[in-house]
């Protein structure tokens, strides 16, 4: 199993727009992050989850050649703007499957809806071939690679982390609820939301972040979805061992 972390910035990037801060004017590769998404790979099989924003310079600098599926964890702008952008790997390729909770096709119908209800005719659709997942439905992608979609609670909003054999992804969330934290536990590695050391509304911060993990207990943990008030390598000492910030290019074997 192997994850690459394509993406580990919230919803703005670092650098964000316009900002001097010490984050966004560092020279360390690792302050610079694109908008999250994970790529796993496992016996032959490459998932992506979530086409961010930024989703073509990510299959681009990552080498992207083909998916076996899509999986989304929910339906805001930066998880999932860069959809049409499967289009170069239909072409070669055909349709691709895409796995998102009820929630989220609702939301994804509306935004693309002229994937799913051409009106014209010539340009080049994404080819999308929708499953709905729910919570703690497993399947299968390929014949190794078992995924189990976790419900976790994002503000309010009930939004897909994903578990992949004894690895996790777990991004935008507020809350883990008690049957989703039962899916959790037993992992080698676990990437988890932490937007920040301050606290936020929708998002965990440092303190709640090591909350869980301390209470999952995963052999690894690495943060994502980091704002520009994390510079790595200055903050790197608030972890604890066993704790790192995670990086666009990060990869994670096991
Ligand atoms: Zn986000
Ligand atoms: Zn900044």
């Amino acid at each position: 199993m192997k994850l690459t972390l394509l993406g580990t910035g919230t919803s703005t990037g670092v650098p964000s727009i316009g900002c001097e801060c010490e984050t966004c004017t560092s020279d360390d590769p690792r302050d610079k992050r694109l908008r999250v998404s994970v790529l796993v790979e496992h016996a032959g099989q490459s998932v992506l989850v979530d086409t961010s924003s930024d989703f073509r310079q990510q299959a681009l600098r990552q080498r992207i050649k083909h998916l076996d599926a899509v999986l989304v964890t929910h339906c805001h702008a930066d998880h999932i703007f860069g959809l049409d952008d499967i289009r170069p790997l239909n072409f070669r390729h055909g349709a691709l499957g895409v796995y998102a909770n009820e929630r989220a096709w609702v939301d994804i119908r509306r935004i693309f809806k002229y994937i799913f209800e051409p009106s014209h005719f010539g340009g080049g659709l994404p080819q999308v071939l929708a499953h709905t997942v729910e919570h703690g439905a497993q399947f299968c992608v390929g014949p190794e690679l078992n995924v189990t979609p976790v419900e976790v609670i994002h503000g309010r909003l009930p939004v897909m982390a994903y578990r992949f054999n004894d690895f996790a992804y777990a991004t935008d969330l507020s809350e883990i609820p008690p049957g989703s934290l039962d899916l959790l536990r037993g992992l080698d590695a676990l990437v988890l939301d932490c937007l920040r050391i301050r606290p936020h509304p929708t998002h965990l911060w440092l303190e709640r972040s090591l909350e869980y993990v301390a209470e999952l207990r995963p052999r690894r943990a690495y943060f994502t979805h980091i704002a520009h008030d994390i510079r790595h390598a200055r903050d790197s000492a608030l972890l604890p061992d066993g704790v790192e910030w995670a990086y666009d290019g990060l990869e994670i074997e096991g």
